[in-house]
């Protein structure tokens, strides 16, 4: 197994000069060296066949007995130095101070092709930022990081990727609920890759402790390494940083719309700063359409991380970055004219993405109530978004009382499209006929656009779920037909129709489907 390593983050930033693997503050450096914990008994389930390609890795190498010691934290590579990052946070609103890499294990930075990788091992045992918890993962949640990074990569989504995803054989102790019922369940790490995994905490860190000086230090190597053409260190350079922060973390939530990603613990410490989606942990896929829904029970009271205020949570946590990057600024009417960008970008952004999920590629006057509208009407009965979107592109615009029919398969409760929900819709669906034929383009070349915004296959709650039950069991042959699956989401594979389906309803109750918990 030969790797390009080229280590950045830990030749250029400051490291913590203690070497030993206790819990405590770190201060002015980035990050700790440590070790990842030796495993039991660790056994591969699987390997991203694209992510060995973009590492310069064959197949043949991920069948390697030190391809399994490396990714599962058995044995160090030669010459490189893992470390643990350090950062803080805000959480569901209060600054939570310093959290940093618990559980997660930065391995080393490789070039191939150009690019650049960080590789990091998630649950690969304590660092110095492990706090109270173990460092450890289990496989529940390793498959849903592993299957979930990886379709989101697939649908066009910004996002962290995924190399492997392997058992420890150990055993890691588990309260799921938070009620007191800790249970033992397989312990499991997962290799997850980005160009960097730096996160708005990295910086915010910094500025809670009024180190200027390693603030600094910081956004400029960001800058270098991820930012570059955007110049040397200067107010200006650093006002064009927070600028494409501010476009990246933009165009990321539009696309978690356009899927019906909710992300659930949109927190500081996993905002990354390059608008990667980071930290797959209670996050869940929309199955009603429904702005208020929340797949994190930790957030069940104030929804503060619910699908409809994705965008105003990225733009608060814009708003600390920007107070955290301050000191290098000194620059308030400048930082906030980009957090006002923020919101008419979005506006202007969100409502060309409605427009294209709905297959109307020009504008008119009309669109923004026709999408108010449907948007309204989805919220009446339970409709399925995917199935909804997907299969609107059947419809034909000669035929408007067809509408009901073409949908029909989105409602949960198909007897409740009565009286007014069943008005509303023939009304909705005659606008929007009259709206195509204004356009001017065909059905078929209408569809053909739609289907390349709306896809037919995500990773459903409890399609994630069924592959976990299975797993637990010792059958990892779904986790693959998933992995298959995801990896055209676009794409008709009338073999897999049976995951073109509303979720059933022994999911629709059940931890993990519906219901999720931080534990993990
Ligand atoms: P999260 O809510 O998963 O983003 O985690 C918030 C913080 O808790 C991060 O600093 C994680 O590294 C840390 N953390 C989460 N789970 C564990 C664990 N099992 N062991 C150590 N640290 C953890
Ligand atoms: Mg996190």
């Amino acid at each position: 197994m030969k790797l390009n390593i080229n280590d950045k983050f830990t030749k250029e930033l400051p490291a913590d000069p203690v070497l030993e693997n206790n819990r405590r503050q770190v201060e002015k450096a980035c990050f700790s060296y440590v070790t990842p914990k030796k495993t039991a008994q660790p056994e591969m389930l699987h390997v991203s066949p694209e992510m060995l390609d973009n590492l310069g890795l064959s197949e043949k190498d991920s069948k390697t007995e030190d391809f399994l010691k490396v990714f599962t934290g058995n044995m160090v590579l030669p010459n490189t130095t893992p470390y643990a990052m350090c950062y803080g946070g805000y959480q569901f609103g209060n600054w939570a101070g310093q959290l940093g890499d618990g559980r997660a294990i930065n391995l080393c930075e490789v070039k191939h092709d150009n690019k650049k990788w960080a590789l990091q091992l998630k649950g690969s045992g304590e660092t110095p930022y492990s706090r109270t918890a173990d460092g450890l993962a289990v496989l529940r949640s390793s498959i849903r990081e592993y299957l979930c990074s990886e379709a989101m990569f697939h649908l066009g989504v910004p996002t962290t990727r995924a190399l492997s995803l392997a058992l420890s054989g150990d055993q890691v102790l588990r309260d799921v609920l938070y009620n007191g019922n800790p249970e033992y369940e397989k312990g499991a790490i997962v290799c997850r890759t980005a160009e960097s995994f730096l996160r708005f905490g990295n910086y915010q860190i910094f500025a809670a402790r009024q180190d200027t000086k390693s603030l600094k230090t910081l956004v400029d190597y960001t800058i270098k390494h991820h930012f570059k053409g955007l110049g040397e260190p200067s107010k200006d350079t650093y006002l064009a940083f927070f600028k494409k922060v501010t476009q990246r973390t933009l165009d990321m939530i539009i696309h978690w719309q356009r899927v019906g990603f909710v992300h659930g613990v949109m927190n500081t410490d996993n905002m990354s700063i390059l608008g990667l989606t980071i930290d797959y942990g209670p996050y869940g896929w929309l199955e009603g359409f429904d702005f208020g829904w929340t797949p994190n029970i930790t957030d069940r009271q104030h929804k503060r991380y619910r699908f409809g205020n994705q965008p105003n949570m990225g733009l608060w946590n814009l708003l600390q970055l920007a107070n955290a990057i301050y000191p290098l600024i000194e620059d308030v009417p400048a930082l906030e004219a980009i957090l006002n960008s923020y919101q008419t970008t979005f506006d202007k952004v969100s409502f060309k993405m409605m427009r294209s999920k709905l297959g109307l590629q020009t504008e008119a006057d009309s669109d923004k109530l026709l999408i108010q509208d449907l948007e309204d009407i989805l919220h009446l009965t339970e409709t399925d978004m995917t199935i909804f979107f997907r299969n609107l592109s059947h419809f034909q615009k000669e035929k408007p009382e067809e509408g009901l029919k073409v949908i029909h398969d989105a409602f949960y409760k198909p007897e409740d499209i009565t009286g007014t929900v069943e008005t509303r819709w023939n009304t909705w669906f005659e606008t929007y006929a009259k709206r195509l034929n204004e356009a001017s383009v065909s059905n078929s070349e209408r569809q053909s656009k739609m289907n390349t915004v709306n896809p037919k296959y995500v990773l459903r709650n409890y399609m994630a779920q069924l592959a976990i039950d299975a797993a637990d069991d010792g059958d990892y042959s779904l986790i693959d037909e998933l992995f298959q699956l995801l990896k055209q989401p676009y794409a008709e594979q009338p073999e897999h129709e049976k995951w073109f389906a509303k979720r059933p309803e022994w999911a629709r109750n059940k931890v993990g489907c519906s219901m999720l918990s931080c534990s993990s």
